[in-house]
């Protein structure tokens, strides 16, 4: 065999559609700039004062006091089931967004972000309410009246649809959501029941976001969220990052030089993974160690990182795909706001089958039954993937050797509580047939 260069072998694995490792050459460790910062900071706080008003949308949500809050739960079991050392499986963790209320989805963050920033401004512009005002009023029957007069508009293959789709709906927006054929039919059936149009589209995600796009373009009261280029869906995922802190500490989980924390994210343009890592970036600098995780048949961000962020990349380019049973991450091309944020931020990236996700389904079926969709089961085997050679070589590189013993592990689970029983026990059958879970050892 001729020996192949790092980025050579690396885009051999993914022509072949091969489940594998890649460690971000780009890595800085810590980062100096933070040109999103002030953005970040707006949604915390904006997110906070939208606590009353979630609570009065959603009825379900009273009596807690951060309705966007999701738990941190233990993943000892699955860790072991999924070949963790018993001594050390306590260290593994689940950030349950698919537990997040109203959406069942990471999209709860920067969707209902969004929605309620575009709300604002127009409330604010139309002397509703007063800037920095707390956001309560924007659930009273004057606002809600006002809000009619607009439409949202989104392109999605699912998950932000929904989010955005029933935030819209329960402000009083007109909402429509563009469609990709990727996207479930009860995802739909939710939309339309909480009084979403939705238009579904025979391409893919890119082509329900420029379906989308174009709509809107010929309305001046439409409001089109940019799943491709949202500055405030990302901020709204960034802000995550405080609460991940606060829960950390609450658990006495220190995060320090000597106590590395890893983060395993499933990407899909790369918004919800990208804005988590950023958010986290801000707080814990080079302690927190950020991986993706993407589909064998939709790469995008694993191939336009390797590619460079100058020019636009797809993993059809590559001859994939982009078929995926994991409909949350099945892009086909990053989005250009985020990838170059990511160039230097983010770690690595590993790539999963379909088979394995269901093999994932399956460990966490016999363990911790967390009842995740198979997009978010991806961020399962983050841990597997630094145990092969590839992820030893980063850890080396990374002078993350002697602290690896004492790392917390969360792999972030971004869906699927919303999945309906029939829905679930078809997963769950697939999952119970698949075979146990395994990640080859390429060595190149
Ligand atoms: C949307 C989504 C992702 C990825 O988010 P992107 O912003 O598309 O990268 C991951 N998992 C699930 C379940 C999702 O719905």
């Amino acid at each position: 065999m001729i020996a192949e260069s790092g980025t050579d072998a690396a885009l051999a694995r993914i022509k072949r559609a091969e489940p594998s490792f890649w460690a971000n050459p780009f890595a800085s460790g810590t980062v100096a700039d933070d040109p999103l910062g002030s953005a970040v900071a707006e949604a915390e706080d904006r997110l906070r004062r939208s606590r009353t008003l979630l609570t009065k949308l959603f009825p379900q949500l009273g009596g807690q006091d951060d309705p966007l809050r999701s738990p941190l739960r233990s993943a000892a079991k699955l860790a072991e089931a999924l070949g963790e050392a018993p001594a050390q499986a306590s260290r593994h963790w689940v950030k349950a967004d698919h537990e997040l209320p109203v959406a069942g989805s990471v999209k709860a963050r920067g969707g209902f972000h969004e929605v309620i920033a575009f709300a604002e401004k127009i409330a604010i512009a139309h002397g509703l309410i007063d800037p920095h005002a707390d956001l309560a009023p924007l659930a009273d029957p004057a606002a809600r009246s006002f809000f009619a007069e607009y439409t949202i508009v989104v392109g999605s293959t699912g998950n932000l649809g929904m989010g955005i789709g029933l935030m819209a709906s329960a402000l009083g927006f007109r909402a429509v959501v563009h469609m990709s054929h990727d996207a479930k039919a009860w995802k739909k059936q939710r939309l339309r029941t909480h009084g979403a149009i939705v238009i579904e589209h025979a391409g893919d995600y890119a082509q329900a976001v420029a379906n989308g796009r174009l709509a809107a373009e010929k309305d001046p009261l439409a409001h089109f969220v940019d799943d491709e280029c949202s500055v405030d869906l990302f901020a709204g995922y960034a802000a995550s990052a405080p609460e991940l802190a606060a829960q950390l500490r609450e658990c006495g989980i220190a995060v320090d030089a000597r106590h590395p924390l890893f983060v395993y994210i499933p990407c899909g343009v790369g918004g919800a993974p990208g804005g988590i890592t950023y958010g986290l970036k801000r707080i814990f600098g080079s302690d927190v160690h950020c991986i993706f995780a993407e589909p064998v048949q939709s790469p995008s961000m694993l191939v336009q990182l390797i590619h460079g962020v100058d020019q636009l990349t797809s993993v059809y380019d590559m001859g994939l795909s982009n078929r995926t049973e994991a409909d949350g991450l099945a892009v086909g091309q990053a989005s250009m706001l985020v990838a170059p944020l990511m160039r230097t931020r983010l770690d690595g990236i590993y790539t999963l089958s379909d088979a394995q996700l269901f093999s994932l389904m399956r460990a966490d079926l016999a363990s911790n039954d967390f009842g995740v969709e198979p997009s978010a089961a991806a961020a399962y085997a983050g841990p597997a993937f630094l145990r092969t050679s590839a992820g030893q070589t980063y850890l080396d590189k990374a002078g993350l050797r002697d602290t690896f013993a004492n790392a917390t592990h969360i792999s972030w689970t971004t869906g699927g509580s919303l999945v309906p029983s029939d829905e679930r026990a078809k997963l769950n059958r697939r999952a119970a047939a698949a075979q146990t879970f395994h990640v080859e050892d390429a060595r190149t």
